[in-house]
């Protein structure tokens, strides 16, 4: 089984299938990631073709695309490369958030609208948006607490302080991190998964962007959890 992954469900998914030979795929955009157990290859494989390419060379009987919701391309890819090798594809997405009693969340399309927004909502902004999703707001005029694995590149918001972290985060984490660097809105993509930040932010009554997942290709079947595609896998 080939797994794509770089999600927490990618890691759980390779560990809880005895028997099977997994295979887990990295994108290598982090120095120091979270291995999961079984074989780890790290890199692209040069799109749909080499996709299909490598699943053929090493007799891949099932595929799971367990990579991140707003990684659109490489899911794109996996749905064309299994279609093409004649190797079945397993979907593994955790699903969205919703909005809750207490929340005010402005849904956005993408971070280019988020950006645009922000000026209207508040002047002390927590991005979480991760590092590639900084540049975006490189014109806005407010400050940034911008949090990222690894150290984001220009083009950067002037007034920007990074906290370079992983997840997951504590709700008291959270509630800390907003009331120290008085927060007043928070931007975060539609991920899914620990909901600590949204948490915090509902407390405080601050308003949240909340920018929407990238259409997914059309596919037959989408796990929500790893036990679900775990289930999957073994009946094919
Ligand atoms: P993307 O835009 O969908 O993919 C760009 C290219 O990176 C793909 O065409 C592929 O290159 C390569 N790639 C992506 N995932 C790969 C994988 N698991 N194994 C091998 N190659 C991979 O992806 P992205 O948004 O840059 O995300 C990269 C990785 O980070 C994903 O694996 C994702 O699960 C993880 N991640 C993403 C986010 C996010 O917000 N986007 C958040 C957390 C984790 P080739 O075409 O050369 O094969």
């Amino acid at each position: 089984m080939l797994i794509l992954g770089g999600t927490s469900e990618a890691r759980a998914l390779a560990g809880s299938l005895p028997g099977t030979t997994v295979i887990t795929s990295l994108a290598g955009r982090t120095s120091s990631p979270l291995l999961p157990p079984g074989e780890v290859r790290i890199g692209g494989f040069g799109g749909a073709d080499g996709l299909a390419d490598y699943l053929r060379a090493r007799r891949i009987d099932v595929l799971v695309d367990a990579t991140h919701p707003f990684a659109a391309r490489i899911s794109s890819n996996a749905a064309a490369a299994a279609d093409s090798a004649g190797v079945p594809l397993v979907v593994l997405r955790r699903p969205g958030w919703a909005e809750q009693p207490g929340d005010t969340w402005h849904r956005v399309r993408d971070l280019a609208e988020a950006a645009d927004l922000l000026p209207r909502l508040g002047r002390r902004v927590f991005l979480t948006t991760g590092r590639q999703g900084i540049a975006a707001f490189a014109d806005v005029d407010a400050w940034f607490l911008a949090r990222s694995v690894e150290p984001p590149e220009p083009p950067l918001p002037h007034r920007l302080e990074v906290l370079l972290d992983r997840g997951p985060f504590t709700l008291d984490g959270e509630r800390e991190l907003l009331a120290a660097h008085r927060i007043d809105v928070l931007v975060s993509k539609d991920s899914g998964g620990p909901d600590a930040k949204l948490v915090a932010a509902r407390e405080r009554g601050i308003p949240v962007v909340m920018v929407d997942r990238p259409p997914a290709p059309a596919t037959a079947h989408v796990a929500a959890t790893v036990a679900e595609a775990a289930e999957r896998v073994l009946s094919l």
